[in-house]
């Protein structure tokens, strides 16, 4: 062996040293500029970043200038970095609620607040009508319990106890029918003109008027409904020789309705007042290399909105808690990660062009994407493949991670198993284009989509997931190959080739009986459930309903909103061949949709 050669071999394996610390060094230096960012974005200062609110706007630009530092082109609203979209993020009670009673003792006007309220969901209107009781407001054959039976409340104002014959149980078998979304659907769907919810007097902790806040829904339940007090309810029964308390006492023993006319008339009128708010997607495009492709795009998207303060209908988990939701994993840590991409992108762009999209809306039903697949900042046959990072900071150890959308194009598995050739994480993988994040609102526009995901943990939706909690090394190790990735794909000789995964798996939530794979559009307003896709080989994609179709009656229900949807699916069985009635831009169509079993596995 001659001493050059072990003199040259010594100065390789100097530079292979210095190689690998400066890796290393480059690795620790992602990892602190990722530390850094997410830090930021997850700081108390930006107060959970909800949708709309003054935090989520001082990240908006915080992101902005980060583009802008890049050299990117800001790609929003008429040129600016930002594209705006309202949505409706709380609802109260507005002026003119009004509610009176023609009782035997002479007219009675309710209190507003303190003897009623109308609730979140209530439609804005009037009516006026006979007051029928009925009891716990529960229609349900399945159980061989009927509330309506025989009780005509068509044209009526009903009035209905909360809760069910078992109490507030979570365990009773009624418990499906206790929603007050349910029992004001039940009354609609059977001709009520309105619905007043009181707590029964039996087991009563309170007798205040029902307090509902804003749930998922943003449509509203197609009638004025009120809660209503206790003794409010109680004076309606006076002079009948019966009473309220002794009435719910009996069903709660027998199991057995107790519904009946009450020989009052009430006119009502209820407003609830919409408050909007604004939010913005941060939009930036870095113009590709390769003059032939690069009209083509590339999108690599991380919602940047979070859950603000918790609280009821945010979606926090932290039950009953109001304090800020810093969101560092969802999804401070998806935004520093796709802030990290275009660093590494701006310097040396790749063939195909590259948006970045910051969504907002996301927390609120995947809002700030479906705004941007509906109004895309160029021609959408131009997105050739969406990278979607969703709460991508707490890798296992491998560092581990697990990619949706595996299914959604020819070429990604070849192509990410090639990749992984250099970088060496741990991948799962899922076929679904689906998921409870951006990349849906994609593929349901059949675009290609990966979603990168390092794993659900149980600081999830609560205010403990802080920013120290983070795996910055792994988190780095998984943007590097993201980044690598964007290349990959943006490089690609032709563009991916869209699939429709074959089969989707369950869609729906657990625990219902059937699904139909239809994917509905949340931050639709109504009426009806806009669909923003269907799942491949699913029941509602081979009765051919398509994205954009609006379901107006599903068999025998007609359909304002997704729980009236829901309830629909609850009355039948698989197997059923039911009719739905679908706008289909300007016409409508009836679709027969033969019904799948539900049951397993999660959204
Ligand atoms: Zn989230």
């Amino acid at each position: 062996m001659s001493r050059k050669f072990l003199a040259l071999q010594a100065v390789a394996l100097v530079l292979a040293a210095q190689a690998a610390v400066a890796a290393t060094r480059q690795q620790e230096s992602v990892a602190a500029k990722l530390s850094y960012d997410v830090h930021y974005l997850a700081s108390g200062a930006l107060e959970g970043r909800f949708s709309g609110s003054e935090g989520a706007t001082v990240a908006a630009a915080f992101i902005a200038d980060r583009f802008r530092d890049l050299g990117l082109k800001p790609s929003g609203d008429g040129g600016t970095p930002y594209e705006h979209f309202s949505f409706i993020a709380r609802v109260h009670p507005g002026p003119g609620n009004a509610l009176s009673f023609d009782l035997q003792g002479g007219p009675r006007i309710a209190k507003v607040e303190e003897e009623f309220r109308p609730l979140a969901f209530s439609s804005s209107g009037s009516a006026s009508g006979e007051v029928v009781f009925a009891g716990y407001g529960i229609h349900a054959p399945d159980l061989a319990y009927d509330d309506y039976a025989g009780l005509d409340v068509k044209g009526k104002v009903v009035l209905v106890l909360r809760y069910s014959p078992d109490g507030d149980d979570p365990a009773s078998r009624f418990q499906p029918h206790m929603a007050l979304r349910r029992k004001a659907s039940e009354a609609r769907a059977l001709g009520a003109a309105a619905v007043l919810v009181a707590t029964g007097p039996v087991g009563a902790k309170e007798t205040a008027p029902v307090k509902i806040s804003f749930d998922a829904s943003f449509a509203d339940s197609g009638l004025p409904v009120l809660g209503i007090s206790t003794p409010l309810a109680e004076a309606l029964f006076a002079g009948h020789g019966f009473n309220l308390a002794e009435l719910q006492q009996r069903m709660n023993e027998r199991k057995e309705p107790a519904s009946r006319p009450l020989g009052v008339r009430a006119d009502l009128a209820a407003a609830v007042v919409q408050e909007r708010a604004d939010a913005v997607n941060v939009l930036a495009l870095l113009p590709g290399a390769d003059p032939a492709l690069a009209g083509e795009v590339v999108v690599v998207g991380a919602h940047y909105d979070h859950l603000g303060y918790g609280g009821d209908g945010s979606g926090s988990l932290a039950i009953g808690v109001r304090a800020i939701h810093p969101g560092a994993d969802d999804n401070a840590s998806g935004t520093a990660g796709m802030l990290e991409i275009a660093r590494r992108l701006a310097s040396h762009p790749p063939a195909r062009s590259v948006l970045f999209a910051a969504f907002a809306g996301e927390e609120e039903g995947l809002l700030g994407s479906n705004t941007l697949v509906q109004h895309p900042p160029l021609p959408k046959d131009r997105v050739v493949a969406m990278i979607n990072l969703d709460m991508i900071g707490r890798p296992k150890p491998g560092p581990a991670l697990t990619i949706g959308g595996y299914g959604t194009a020819a070429e990604w598995p070849a192509l990410l198993e090639r990749l992984n050739a250099n970088h060496h994480l741990k991948l799962a993988t899922n076929k679904s284009g689906f998921g409870a994040s951006d990349h849906s609102s994609f593929y349901a526009a059949d675009i290609p989509v990966l979603f990168l995901f390092t794993g659900a943990h149980e600081d999830y939706h609560k205010p403990s997931d802080t920013a120290d909690r983070l795996n910055y090394p792994g988190m780095a190790e998984v943007v590097g190959f993201a980044a690598d990735l964007t290349v990959r794909v943006a490089d690609l000789p032709q563009r991916p080739t869209f699939q429709k995964v074959a089969d989707e798996g369950a869609g729906e939530r657990r625990g219902f009986k059937v699904r139909t794979g239809a994917i509905p559009e949340y931050g639709f307003e109504g009426p009806g459930v806009k669909l923003s896709g269907t799942r491949g080989g699913s029941a509602a994609d081979k009765a051919g309903l398509k994205a954009g179709d609006i379901v107006l009656r599903f068999g025998q229900r007609d359909i304002r909103n997704i729980y009236d949807y829901m309830y629909a699916l609850g009355d039948h069985k698989p197997g059923d061949v039911v009719t739905l009635l679908v706008k289909r831009g300007a016409s409508t169509v009836e679709l027969q949709v033969t019904l799948e079993a539900g049951g397993g596995g999660a959204r």
